[in-house]
């Protein structure tokens, strides 16, 4: 049995992971990275045996780059593969991974909380479940917490470390110490649709649809002011690396949870139709080269739905595309979902930002986002204004006060 305090936690700790997909095989290369054991539980050894395959190559890659082979092995050799949930009595803390779907969800939460130890933590990486849902399908919903890395977890910075409703301070305190330990940012988020960063990225990631859509700018215009602004990767790029499926799914949800301010611009909808969803499909917003899948140009059949002209001036600016993820930060700051000192650390970490939406909003002059914003919301000729540059009522206490920045 190991310690059951995570306080306590040697590093030689044994963390369960369950599901060996996308995520949960880079959990658990960062989570042998910093020395854990791990128990790690699939449905069958078909898929047990598919994400060894990919630890293995996410180990060789990290020997690419100078870990050593004999600790690369030693990492392999701290990995036991498991089916049934026989032994999760010998783990203080689980990382579920499974598909988000919350019968699936359910069904996992229930097994859990009847294997593991009554003081074991159980964590979900889900994205955009409930937190105080999947809680409650175990009898212990103070001791669930959503523990939400980024893809590829193994090198991504950042993990939003997010309470249920019924969350007690001692569980977030060891997921929070979990993720450190780990080497990671851990930043706790309250819970809200998509949490901090998903939901900041889900407005910008609209908005350069809106512009596209409304002639504002090419898609490399787009893509290349965006990337000489503050961002590693433009979004029409960005889009077409995730899929525009999944993106249709996301925008589709917080337009679900959030309203009118995250509407979804209806060019998203029509690649999905035409199956135009970017680098699974090799076109999308670009074409890309069918053998070494590298972009190759804009995607000539994509131009075929862009009904209005397009700017060739080079006048478009970045900063209509953040204006309403500034926008986003300032409610989000109001519903107090994260420290706003936590704010831009979260999205450079989480995005790879340059810097992140409140320096923006300073250095624009929060005066000048207040009036933009404005001007953006007013009503058009048929009388309707634009919801999603409604300012947010923070923003406007920040200006009449007179300040400048916002920390
Ligand atoms: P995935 O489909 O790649 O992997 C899920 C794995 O779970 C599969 O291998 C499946 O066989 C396994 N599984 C299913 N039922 C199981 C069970 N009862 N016990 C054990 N294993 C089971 O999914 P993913 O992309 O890794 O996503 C996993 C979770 O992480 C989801 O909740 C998702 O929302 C979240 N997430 C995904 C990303 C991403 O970029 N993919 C980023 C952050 C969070």
């Amino acid at each position: 049995m190991q310690s059951t305090e995570l306080g306590e936690t040697t590093k030689s700790a044994m963390i369960a992971v369950v599901g060996a997909g996308t995520m949960g095989s880079s959990i658990v290369v960062a989570l042998l990275a910093a020395g854990y054991s791990v128990l790690l539980k699939e449905t069958d050894q078909a898929f047990l045996d598919k994400g060894m395959a990919n630890i293995d190559r996410l180990l060789s890659g990290r020997v690419k780059k100078g870990l050593a082979p004999e600790e690369a092995q030693l990492q392999r050799s701290r990995i036991q593969g498991v089916l049934d949930f026989e032994r999760f009595a010998e783990v203080d803390f689980v990382i579920e991974a499974a598909p988000e779907s919350i019968e699936i969800k359910k069904n996992i939460f229930e097994q859990l909380d009847q294997w593991c130890n009554v003081d074991a933590i159980l964590a979900t990486n889900t994205s955009s479940l409930s937190i105080t849902q999947i809680a409650n399908f175990a009898r212990r919903a103070d001791k669930v917490v959503g523990l939400h890395f980024f893809n590829p977890a193994h090198i991504m910075k950042l993990v939003e470390v997010i309470p249920g409703l019924e969350t007690s301070h001692d569980t977030v305190a060891r997921a929070l110490e979990l993720a450190q330990s780990m080497g990671k940012l851990a930043i706790r988020v309250e819970e809200c649709a998509s949490f901090l960063v998903n939901r900041l990225l889900g407005r910008y990631m609209n908005e350069s649809l809106f512009a596209l859509e409304g002639g504002a700018a090419s898609v490399e215009e787009i893509d290349k002011a965006v990337c000489d602004y503050v961002m590693p990767i433009g979004p029409l790029a960005l889009r077409d690396m995730n899929g525009a499926d999944i993106g249709l799914a996301v925008a589709n949800f917080n337009y679900q949870e959030y309203g009118e301010r995250f509407a979804v611009p209806s060019l998203l909808g029509r690649m999905v139709e035409a199956n135009m969803l970017g680098q699974k499909t090799m076109g999308g917003f670009y074409s890309y080269d069918k053998e070494t899948r590298k972009r190759a140009g804009v995607n000539p059949e994509f131009l075929k739905f862009l009904t209005g002209s397009t700017s060739k001036t080079g006048e478009f600016s970045a900063e209509r595309l953040f204006l309403p993820m500034i926008n986003e930060s300032f409610l989000a700051m109001q519903e107090r979902i994260c420290q706003p000192e936590d704010l831009d650390a979260a999205l450079m970490a989480g995005l790879g930002m340059r810097r992140g939406p409140l320096t923006l909003a300073s250095e624009i002059g929060l005066k000048d986002c207040l009036a933009m914003l404005e001007a953006a919301f007013k009503a058009d000729a048929s009388g309707r204004v634009q919801e999603r540059f409604r300012p947010a009522p923070l923003l406007k206490r920040f200006v009449w006060a007179g300040r400048s920045s916002v920390l």
